[in-house]
């Protein structure tokens, strides 16, 4: 389908809304209200805002970032998937997540079956401070641990990755979504690469200490992880991927299961 076509389909779709909404009411600020939704071209399913246009995030990634909760198409994708799974977090659990992004915090902070427990290294406003090559927790503690675009950062991933598992309950799941280049079939890092203008050319940020490639689930099976891909862009329509502003961010978002038979 053209994106000419793409967006005609999503302009009647909100086009037939807006009808229904109007339709019966006498209310002129509903109307005014219904006006803007309707003819607000995109939305952040992250923080339920309209929006008019994706702003920049760098001048190679562009029209990316929602201009409301500043997330990226990775986390809408992450956020529709949950939405998609509403059993990945039902019943009592206990969450780790690190480097939490504002508007999702905001939102496992309330659910009342939630134990949820923010961590960063350096971030004061998390519950707890902590190297996660090194987490201060026993074994079997957690049912889902978050853990999006932090790998990158730790120079020994494989002993994050280790730890990551170790605290894990048997039968739990962590996302843990990392930046990939599918062009390489094998993940470069190299130590003596310290200097962030050199990081920025080799591995595409001043504090990112490798690229993935497409070797990154070896890594995770490694540490003893059960990996599930979920390509949740290839399941939306293509009015709903301009809609949510990833039709050109197919990105898959990597899942790391413990068996639930792991001692
Ligand atoms: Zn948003």
């Amino acid at each position: 389908m053209s994106g000419n076509s793409v967006l005609f389909q999503l302009f009647n779709l909100q086009l037939e809304a807006f009808i229904d909404q109007i339709k019966y009411s006498t209310d002129h600020t509903k109307i005014h209200l219904s006006i803007q939704k309707a003819f607000s071209t995109y939305f952040c399913p992250c923080c339920e805002s309209q929006v008019h246009e994706w702003l920049d995030w760098s001048s190679s990634y562009r029209k990316v970032e929602c201009p409301y909760c500043k997330l990226h198409p990775r986390q809408r994708l992450f956020w529709l998937h949950l939405n998609q799974h509403p059993e990945l977090l039902q019943g009592r659990l206990k969450i780790l997540h690190f480097a939490p992004e504002f508007v999702f915090r905001e939102r496992f902070s309330i659910m009342p079956n939630l134990e949820y427990i923010t961590a960063d290294l350096n971030d004061p406003a998390v519950d707890i401070r902590i190297d996660i090559t090194n987490i201060p927790y026993p074994d079997n503690t957690f049912n889902v641990i978050l853990c999006s675009h932090v790998l990158e950062h730790v120079p020994d991933d494989r002993q994050a990755m280790s730890e990551l598992w170790r605290v894990l309950k048997p039968g739990g799941w962590a996302f843990l979504q990392v930046p990939i280049d599918s062009s390489l079939t094998e993940t470069f890092e190299d130590p003596t690469i310290t200097l962030p203008s050199d990081r920025l050319c080799h591995y595409g940020q001043e504090d990112h200490v490798r690229m993935y490639g497409l070797d990154y689930p070896d890594r995770l099976e490694a540490a003893g992880f059960i990996v599930n891909i979920e390509d949740v862009h290839q399941r939306l329509s293509e009015a709903e991927q301009l809609k949510y502003g990833v039709l050109a961010h197919p990105e898959k978002l990597y899942f790391g299961l413990k068996s639930i038979n792991s001692v």
